[in-house]
């Protein structure tokens, strides 16, 4: 069955501090139709990612959603009309539609709509083959260019893209180790993920433990968080260690900017390079991602965990999990099946 309204969260507020549900406000509408050249898309997947906090508060390497307008999104969708010479009614597409139940769509966008492969499953579209697989996968190797027997410190090791970056470092026979929160999240990065060490940075001392488990000091950093593990990491370094930015999750919901690292001196004493990048610049090469992903996955070498939220109604909630550790893998939400 599908609804005869299009629900829609629009953003009507720019978040101050912590997002709000109340940042959001749930409409209906009648169901778009699909001009010449668009397809109407019923959304089945939402993916929750941090950067999202950043697109409703300030222009970042895509514009900022304007008020109003509906919540930007990555998602998979199921195509139920077509007037787009490249789509059929019934294929199973993927795209940013955002927090509705129906779009009518070009395709155009900064996640240009492409067709799923067709034996691979919605959630793991927008998960481990989604956007955070390939960004582990080209921060480590890309950016990180990590080589055996080096040391390797990831921190959100336990979330979407910490977790696989670990594992990958790992199999590329590097000493990984995690830092994450809670007891339930180190137990399954070390017990079923393999990680060498793990550190609770919410109870343990991160600095000292990192002293302990890298005596001769860290190569590769692979940062989603920032804040005070980032500080401790810089302290630590190797000769030319590499510090992989990718993301600052810490401070992604600071109302003003936070100083930097007190410790970023130790980037030229140990000659170190500390890089940022943005996984939609590897956009050409996602085939290569998916490819090595794919292998490592059918092969038991890699595991994937993700955390499903249902229904359309809760997407101020689920997003708000990832801020608040909620999440323990991919955060994905289910809208609806496919017809
Ligand atoms: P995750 O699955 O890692 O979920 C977010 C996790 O961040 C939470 O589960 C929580 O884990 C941790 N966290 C939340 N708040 C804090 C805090 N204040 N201090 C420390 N940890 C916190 O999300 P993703 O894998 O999707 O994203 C991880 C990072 O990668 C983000 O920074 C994101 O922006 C970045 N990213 C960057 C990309 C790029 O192109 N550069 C592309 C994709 C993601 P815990 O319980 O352990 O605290």
């Amino acid at each position: 069955m599908t609804n005869d309204v299009n629900r829609q969260w629009l953003l009507m507020k720019r978040p101050e501090g912590n997002i709000r549900k109340d940042d959001f406000r749930l409409t209906e509408s009648p169901i778009p139709a699909p001009a010449q050249g668009q397809v109407l898309v019923r959304n089945l997947w939402l993916s929750f990612d941090p950067t999202q906090s950043g697109w409703m508060r300030r222009d970042t390497y895509i514009p900022i959603i304007p008020l109003g307008e509906v919540m930007r999104a990555a998602s998979v969708g199921q195509v139920i009309e077509s007037k787009h010479p490249d789509y059929k009614v019934g294929e199973l597409v993927q795209g940013a539609f955002g927090w509705q139940d129906y779009i009518a769509t070009d395709g155009a966008g900064f996640l240009p709509m492409r067709r799923l492969p067709a034996d691979m499953p919605p959630n793991l579209a927008l998960s481990l083959f989604g956007i955070t697989g390939p960004t582990a996968y080209f921060g480590v190797l890309d950016v990180g260019q990590v080589k055996p027997g080096e040391t390797f410190v990831v921190s959100g090791a336990a979330g979407a893209t910490g977790s696989v970056a670990g594992q990958i470092a790992k199999l590329k026979g590097c000493r990984v180790i995690g830092t994450a929160g809670g007891k339930a999240k180190c137990e399954w990065l070390k017990e079923e993920l393999g990680f060498d060490a793990v550190i609770d940075y919410q109870s343990e001392n991160v600095g000292s433990r990192l002293s302990e488990f890298c005596p001769d000091g860290i190569d590769v950093f692979f940062d989603n968080v920032g804040g005070i593990v980032l500080n401790e990491v810089l302290a630590r370094l190797k000769l030319r260690a590499r510090i992989v930015l990718c993301g600052a999750i810490s401070r992604y919901n600071d109302s003003t900017p936070a100083p930097g690292p007190a410790n970023y001196g130790n980037l030229i004493v140990t000659r170190s390079r500390m890089e940022g990048f943005i996984i939609l610049d590897y956009a050409a090469r996602f085939p290569e991602a998916i490819g090595a992903l794919a292998g490592w996955l059918k092969a038991g070498s890699l595991k994937q965990r993700e955390d499903v939220a249902v229904g359309l109604e809760n997407a101020p909630d689920t997003l708000v999990r990832l801020f608040t550790g909620q999440n323990f893998g991919k955060q994905l939400l289910k809208i609806a099946e496919p017809l």
